[in-house]
């Protein structure tokens, strides 16, 4: 198995490398044109074992061509994106280039090329602002209506890819929609938590990367961005997962394409945290406080989103590991502690 992942010196990208490199004897390409992963997350992938790196930008057509014409990927596993959603906003086309029509190009070249499967990272901004969350969560019939150009790029990628697996036969996707990813890599020394690898890119503007920098000290504050929503204390609540459960559904994800048609899964715990309750365990689990200011809230965000998460579970046999919250902040402190 000859697998290529764009993005993989990236956050998710490199914990889906991890665990390829450390539980698969696939053959791994990675191409990353380093503008948010690092050079030091590679290095650090390296020594768990061996890969190819190619220093390349997606909406270089020529050479991604080249590429595919050169080596034979049996499947794509497709992280690179812009991810910012205020940036989509103010910079619609970036987002347009850079994820749509980059990933038009990269399923054109993995189809001409006779590449059999495609797993796509998309978003839980695909739904929008949904107005009330079904008891379960959202699942993947729940109306599509992104209300920005980042959840749309993902969702009109999300479109190429089932058009053309309409029409192809031999080509297969999975499309995962990510809920709020959050952690480091649970990897113990001593018993010890050291995670490898991580969130690197500074300037992060998420929730629980923000509280981790707060308990050591790298900022004097934070705020929470609205406390009158209608939630049970009024601030935000979202479904986070541990991302090294969620890069294993990427393994599961090629495996399951072997003997299943292509679909699309939600991917969350299926349980919601509010703003406030993240604040308070990064504070426990850390023993460290800080100060937490009460903002207006940030333009564009839903009051709760948390993923039915029924159908990857049965019909991938995908099993949560990480669930705790308590482990989710304290792997995202201790990574931070070694940037
Ligand atoms: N949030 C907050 N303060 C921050 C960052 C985020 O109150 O400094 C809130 C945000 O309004 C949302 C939740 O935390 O309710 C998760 O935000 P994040 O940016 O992590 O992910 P999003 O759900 O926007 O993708």
């Amino acid at each position: 198995m000859n697998v290529l992942i764009t993005g993989g010196a990236g956050y998710i990208g490199s914990h889906v490398v991890k665990q390829l490199l450390e539980t698969t004897a696939y053959k791994v390409t990675v191409v990353d044109n380093l503008s948010t992963g690092s050079r030091k997350t590679l290095d650090t992938l390296r020594a768990i074992g061996d890969f190819k790196f190619i220093d390349l930008d997606l909406k270089e057509f020529d050479k991604v061509a080249e590429l595919f014409t050169k080596s034979s990927f049996d499947t794509v596993i497709h992280f690179a994106a812009s991810i910012v959603v205020p940036e989509s906003v103010q910079n619609p086309l970036k987002y347009y280039m850079n994820n749509t029509v980059n990933t038009t190009n990269l399923i054109n070249c993995a189809v001409q090329n006779g590449v059999k499967k495609f797993i796509f990272s998309s978003t839980a901004a695909v739904y929008g602002e949904p107005q009330e969350i079904p008891v379960l969560g959202l699942d993947e019939k729940f109306a599509v209506e992104p209300i920005n150009p980042y959840g749309m790029s993902k969702l009109m990628s999300e479109r190429v890819l089932q058009d053309t697996a309409k029409a192809h036969k031999d080509f297969k996707y999975v499309i995962f929609r990510y809920f709020n990813v959050a952690g480091a890599d649970i990897h113990y020394e001593n018993d010890t938590l050291l995670p490898r690898i991580g969130q690197s890119f500074p300037n992060a503007t998420h929730l629980i990367k923000i509280a981790s920098e707060c308990a050591l000290g790298k900022r004097d504050k934070m705020a929470i961005f609205g406390d009158d929503f209608n939630t049970t204390d009024g601030t935000g609540v979202r479904d986070y997962i541990h991302v090294d459960d969620l890069a294993e559904a990427h393994i599961k994800a090629v495996k399951y394409l072997k003997e299943n048609d292509s679909d699309i899964f939600n991917i969350g715990y299926g349980k919601g945290y509010s703003v406030k309750e993240v604040i308070e365990t990064m504070k426990k689990v850390t023993s460290n406080d800080f100060q937490v200011e009460t903002a207006p809230r940030r333009a564009g965000d839903p009051a709760a989103l948390i993923s039915d998460n029924r159908k990857i579970k049965k019909k991938m046999g995908w099993i949560p590991r990480y669930e705790d919250l308590g482990l989710i902040c304290k792997s995202a402190y201790e990574w931070e502690k070694k940037l």
